[in-house]
């Protein structure tokens, strides 16, 4: 049974390719589109080529000196970098100081490859050791972790937990050591959320989700104070546009392949659910929609089953006034025409009539319509009567 309308309902969208009318569950004090709805505009339509950025990403740095001298400068000046451009990849160099986009980011996709010195040297944080600074405030660690266990390794870099490669650092340890050895390029892509005030309320604390090397390291981890060293270091708010910065720690770390792409904050949706969904931006984008959709439709409205179904999508988006008024009119005047059908004109409309009792039925669930339909009533009892249904 589920089979044969799920091929239906394909069937009709291949016919129909500008398939609009009520298909799922209307919209409500949450939500200004109905579940599937072919009203809401669809994505914008990016390329993503494998190994490629993504053609909507900021090149940050591709391997060439254009875009590190474009892209980098000092953070502590805005000047130039003395860290190294060297064979298309860019080196921390001691004592040069962190390095800052020109740039300002806020919520973001950052994808970065980096690697640690071949050389292996220092202990503990102090072997390669560099960093990821979302905003300049919140560090996704940059460490040569290949091997912290003693047992298994003559040389290993034994360290705190919440200090190692892809900790959130002083915060979060990874949830795994996904490292790989030093000299060999390896990968973070993160997604970074920033911290949401009201004023000096905290709505929300922001988070940090990282895969290292493809691996989930970070779950949406939800930060708890800016990047700290010992003592905590509690939230507080900023511009919400600020540089990515990248840590000088005194060891020679690699990165090539750096890009990003800014996304929304959740905050910046309040039109169709998750949790800033305002009730009023709702309800002002569903009497928007209802209003585009109503001035599409012929006046004076004729009682057909087009115009049935394009009524009720109205009504389903803003069951008021003049909108209100036509719906009623109209199926008033399409039940005589459906008083005066013959046997074999509801034949002939099979299909259209059994749809539009499913939008009906829509309706009705959403308390839109009335449960005594007369509409639906009409088309059950022909239904019956002519064997559409068992
Ligand atoms: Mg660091």
């Amino acid at each position: 049974m589920k089979k044969t309308k799920i091929f239906s309902a394909a069937a009709a969208l291949a016919a129909a390719p500008i398939f609009a009318g009520v298909y799922g569950d209307l919209p409500d004090a949450k939500h200004a589109w109905c579940v599937h709805d072919r009203n809401r505009p669809n994505p914008v339509k990016i390329t993503a080529e494998a190994g490629m950025p993504p053609s909507d990403a900021i090149i940050l740095f591709d391997g060439t000196k254009e875009t590190f001298e474009k892209n980098w400068c000092s953070a502590k000046d805005g000047g130039p970098t003395q860290w190294k451009f060297v064979d298309g990849v860019l080196e921390s160099v001691k004592r040069a100081g962190y390095i800052a986009t020109k740039q300002s980011f806020g919520d973001c996709q950052l994808h970065l490859e980096w690697s640690a010195p071949v050389k292996v040297e220092g202990v503990g944080q102090g072997r390669g050791n560099s960093g990821v600074f979302l905003m300049g405030s919140y560090e996704v660690q940059v460490l040569d972790s290949f091997e912290t266990d003693p047992a298994k390794d003559p040389n290993p870099n034994p360290n705190y937990a919440d200090g190692q490669a892809a900790a959130v650092y002083a915060e979060n340890p990874p949830l795994v050591n996904a490292s790989r050895a030093p000299g060999v390029w390896q990968t973070y892509d993160i997604v970074f959320h920033q911290p949401v005030w009201d004023g000096l309320k905290m709505v929300h604390p922001g988070s940090l989700t990282v895969f290292h090397n493809g691996v989930l390291v970070q779950d949406h981890w939800e930060m708890e104070g800016l990047t700290t060293h010992r003592k905590r270091r509690p939230l507080a708010p900023h511009a919400t546009r600020l540089p990515l910065q990248l840590q000088d720690h005194g060891n020679p770390v690699r990165f090539r392949n750096i890009w990003i792409r800014e996304i929304p904050s959740r905050y910046a949706n309040v039109t169709h659910g998750g949790p800033a969904a305002d009730e009023n931006a709702v309800m002002a984008l569903r009497r928007k929609t209802a209003a585009q959709l109503f001035a599409k439709i012929e006046k004076p409205v004729k009682p057909t089953i087009e115009n049935m179904e394009a009524l009720g999508e109205v009504i389903g988006y803003a069951r008021e006034g003049a909108y209100e008024k036509a719906w009623q009119e109209t199926a008033n005047a399409f039940h005589d025409v459906l008083d005066k059908m013959t046997d074999a004109e509801w034949a002939a409309k099979k299909t259209e009539l059994l749809k539009l009792r499913e939008t009906l039925d829509i309706l009705i669930r959403a308390g839109v319509v009335p449960q005594k339909c007369g509409t639906r009533k009409r088309i059950s009892a022909a239904a019956l009567r002519l064997g559409w249904e068992k």
